[in-house]
């Protein structure tokens, strides 16, 4: 026996009951990217392996290990499934000449691929909300974007998300510490894992993000960035701080907060929930200013973030919202031929008008039919037998009253339905 084809797993099908609270997440979220003049971009899903290489960074966990590549068998190409959003909208944005006229504020939304051990809030299909701003050199637009984060999450209702802040300063000033840094480590060779060990002369910085409790006070100790800075990148750090402060949005510095992605400076944030065990992280971002230049592009400086969404539905969930299910005002229900004619053209007219209708399909008796009706949620069934069509009528019948009464049903004309309808909808959203 053959078995069914399953989903690829850690890729998943969100399905009628969640897909609802994703629609309403994302209706949220366009309208919050619309009250900052944030744009939309769309780009493929699929990009050349190299882009992601030379943005992401060769020693990276994404790069090294996560990434769905691939040969295109038709032309030989090298191609990645993207597995975040930032290298493809800065290889557009060089591509297409967009910050030349002036700076840009850009947002896209759809899905990631990582491979990735799948469990709660971590799979291989995952989905973002990335925004991206292209020729700000200033701390302001860096804590606009943070500002962005705490308005969603009290748009989304959702509270417990705290702010992590770090500055990762400059290269040159980042060169000077990683120097001091390795030979610390060196020092604590004994103490370093596996990965810590593989990463010690590649991407030393990325240690002390290591979640190994036995490295942890070793790490706690280790030489600071924050020691290393010049005045510019602490003056940058320091106007980002002034304006979250003015804006009474709480914050932490996390000196360890480093990112997994090569191409951060100065400011780095993440917004973290104990809410979700160890994938706390749902939004992280920060200044990226040689990116676009790094990859052929005029120098621009750049910042940005990403959300994931999953996480976010998942606390929308446990917050204990309730999706709206979209109900239908109208359940049509209809019986013999000269009906059946009909009532296509009725339930258009009221689909004209504004009013939701599902239409039964797959005949059945007037019964059968009207439990149908009663069970879809709509508030009124219109019912259409030989004898209305007729007559150029239709039966109109409250389902659910606006006060709890038992339904009234009445006779109406077809060109009057619609009219009955709007008002009584009307009338019920004013009581
Ligand atoms: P993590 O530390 O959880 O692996 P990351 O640093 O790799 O996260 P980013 O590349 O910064 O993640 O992506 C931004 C956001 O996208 C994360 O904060 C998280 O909410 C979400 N995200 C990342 N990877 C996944 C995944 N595999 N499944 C679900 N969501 C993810
Ligand atoms: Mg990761």
């Amino acid at each position: 026996m053959s078995k069914n084809i399953q989903s690829v797993r850690g890729m998943n099908d969100v399905l009628p009951g969640e897909s609802e609270f994703w629609e309403l997440f994302e209706e949220t979220v366009r309208g919050w990217l619309k009250s900052y003049g944030y744009r939309p971009i769309r780009m493929p899903i699929v990009e050349p392996t190299p882009l992601f290489k030379r943005a992401i960074g060769e020693v990276t966990d994404i790069v090294e290990k996560e990434m769905y590549s691939f040969v295109d068998g038709l032309n030989g190409e090298p191609l990645t499934l993207r597995p975040e959003g930032t290298a493809g909208c800065v290889r557009a944005l060089i591509q297409h000449n967009l910050a030349a006229q002036q700076p840009q504020r850009l947002y896209y939304m759809g899905p990631m691929f990582r491979h990735e051990r799948p469990q709660k809030g971590r799979y291989r299909q995952f989905h973002q909300v990335g925004v991206e701003s292209f020729g700000f050199a200033g701390p302001d637009v860096d804590a606009e974007q943070i500002l962005m984060g705490a308005r969603l999450w009290d748009d989304l209702g959702l509270d417990g998300i705290r702010l992590q802040l770090n500055t990762l300063g400059q290269p040159a000033e980042r060169a000077s510490h990683r120097a001091e840094l390795i030979a610390w480590f060196e020092r604590h060779a004994d103490l370093l894992d596996e990965d810590a060990q593989r990463r010690l002369h590649t991407n030393p910085l990325r240690i002390l993000d290591s979640k190994n409790p036995a490295m942890q006070e070793m790490i706690m100790a280790a030489p600071k960035l924050l020691d290393h800075l010049g005045d510019a990148s602490l003056a940058h750090f320091e106007g980002v701080q002034q304006i979250l402060r003015d804006a009474g949005i709480p914050y932490e510095i996390n000196p360890r907060l480093v990112r997994g992605l090569d191409y951060y400076n100065l400011t780095v944030f993440e917004w973290v929930t104990d809410r979700l065990g160890a994938q706390g992280t749902v939004c992280a971002g920060g200044r990226y200013d040689g990116l676009v230049e790094q990859l052929g592009g005029k120098p621009t400086p750049a910042c940005g973030f990403a959300m994931g969404v999953e996480r976010l539905i998942a606390l929308i969930r446990e917050a204990g919202g309730e999706p709206a299910v979209p109900g239908v005002d109208v359940y049509v229900v209809h019986q013999g031929e000269a009906a059946s004619r009909l009532a296509p053209r009725v339930a258009e007219r009221l689909r004209d008008n504004g009013i939701d209708v599902l239409f039964h399909c797959g005949g059945g008796s007037f019964k059968s039919q009207m439990k149908k009706a009663d069970a879809s949620g709509a508030a009124f069934a219109v019912i259409i037998g030989d004898d209305e069509a007729t007559a150029g009528e239709v039966t109109l019948k409250e389902l659910r009253t606006g006060d709890g009464q038992p339904g009234q049903q009445k006779r109406v004309g077809v060109d009057d339905v619609a009219g009955e309808i709007m008002n009584s909808l009307m009338d019920w959203e004013e009581a």
